[in-house]
């Protein structure tokens, strides 16, 4: 039933072929009444197609690798160079300060849990209620300030300073921020935060599973201790993600997972652990999903004018377009015309957002989530600020596998939808 299609909108194709989906090749979408379309990729937020060029790098590390950091023999040395490499271009992705570790881990939620075994004893935490839960959940609930979900950047900047000024004769703190809301698609007052966090002694973690596809960052530039990220959501498959940032707390904590690799010296009743990534990395390595990852990172940092060219548009229209239907509420954290990655949450009121995704996708083969996407206190306010009657919200997100063509087809099947009502 599948066929292939590159039809004249196809994704990607005004992009550099460096950019190009992988899934330009993938079979059409049958629908209910059996027609096959293109299928329209607007779920990008949750996981983002691989590039073809990070396919091919993963083919060929795949043809070739041995084992990392323990051989001697001629593929085993490749293999290490390949596994370090990659790291060294995710610290060039993320403008990392050269002292910096990049460590290795599954995914941005690894990532964060794996600071938050690291954080000193008595280290004050303080997250927005807003944070997505891989951000508001991994550290101690006694030690944790959550704050409100705000209103504003300037409620937002304010709150923290409050906060921060209350816990100026406790241990260091550590914030916690994001970048650009996985709801919403808002962008975060990053620079506010961190300046702000700097002025009282805080420390940093800043959360960039969902803006560094879409917007470059420079932790160096930016001046936050770490940040995590997801292969997964930057045109690399599934498995590896990266813990990035400052080496000290990371040394004087217990290794993310005790075993091979972490250990430097062990006799009858000593370890001595490593230090730096290796501490925290313990067994063998996700060699391939580390290439994949930083053969993303390269494409998206080469290419970022035409990344962002490409999805300014469709941000723009997707958003005026949803505004416009007659019972669509989106939803905004800090104002309707905040700055934005392409990421739209929506209800139509009358109808629950699970049947208006199953129906997007079975009569229009578009593929977008319904939910409270892993942000519950952030969906739970923002629906009631908004007016809207359910408790889950529709997420339109685009991206680099995302055309015109997708956006325009979602929003004529979401006009018919809210016109025919429950
Ligand atoms: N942080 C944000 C803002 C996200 O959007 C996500 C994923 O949806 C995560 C963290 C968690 O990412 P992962 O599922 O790769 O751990």
């Amino acid at each position: 039933t599948a066929t292939l299609t590159r039809g004249p909108d196809a994704p990607g194709r005004a992009l550099s072929p460096a950019l190009l989906p992988a899934t330009v090749l993938a079979p059409t979408v049958p629908l209910l009444d059996g027609r096959l379309v293109d299928y329209a990729q607007l779920d990008h937020a949750a996981s983002t197609p691989a590039l073809a060029s990070v396919a091919r790098a993963v083919a060929s590390v795949t043809a070739t690798y041995s084992s990392v950091h323990r051989g001697t023999g001629w593929l085993s040395r490749v293999t290490s160079a390949h596994y370090e490499a990659a790291r060294e271009e995710v610290a060039r992705f993320v403008g990392a300060r050269p002292e910096d570790l990049v460590v290795f881990t599954r995914t941005t939620t690894d990532a964060t849990n794996l600071l938050a075994g690291a954080l000193p004893d008595a280290t004050p935490v303080v997250v927005f209620d807003s944070e997505h839960h891989a951000s508001l959940l991994p550290w101690d609930a006694e030690r944790t300030h959550r704050l409100p979900v705000p209103h504003s950047p300037a409620q937002a900047v304010a709150a923290l300073g409050d906060t921060l000024a209350g816990l100026a004769d406790g241990p260091q703190p550590l914030v916690v921020v994001t970048g650009a809301s996985n709801v919403t698609g808002e962008l975060w007052p990053l620079e506010e935060i961190v300046g702000l966090a700097r002025r009282h002694g805080a420390r940093v973690l800043l959360d960039a599973a969902q803006l560094l596809a879409h917007r470059p960052v420079d932790l160096a530039g930016l001046g936050a201790d770490w940040l995590v990220l997801s292969g997964h959501k930057l045109h690399a498959p599934f498995g590896a993600g990266a813990l990035v940032g400052r080496a000290d707390w990371l040394d004087a904590a217990p290794p993310y997972l005790a075993g091979g690799g972490a250990s430097l010296a062990v006799t009858a009743d000593e370890v001595t652990w490593a230090t730096g990534a290796a501490r925290h990395e313990g067994g063998s390595p996700n060699v391939v999903g580390a290439v994949a990852l930083a053969a993303a990172c390269a494409a998206l940092r080469e290419h970022r004018g035409a990344v962002e060219a490409h999805e300014a548009a469709l941000t723009q229209r997707l958003l005026r377009g949803l505004r416009a239907v007659p019972g669509v509420r989106t939803l905004s954290l800090f104002g309707e015309d905040h700055e934005r990655v392409p990421v739209v949450a929506f209800t139509v009121d009358g109808l629950d957002s699970h049947l208006v995704a199953a129906a997007l996708s079975a009569e229009d083969g578009i593929g977008v989530r319904a939910g409270k996407f892993c942000a519950h206190r952030l969906v739970d306010t923002l629906l009631s600020r908004a007016g809207a009657g359910g408790d889950t919200a529709v997420r339109a997100s685009a991206g680099l596998a995302t055309t015109a063509e997708h956006v325009e087809r979602l929003l004529t099947a979401v006009a018919r939808l809210a016109a025919a009502g429950p």
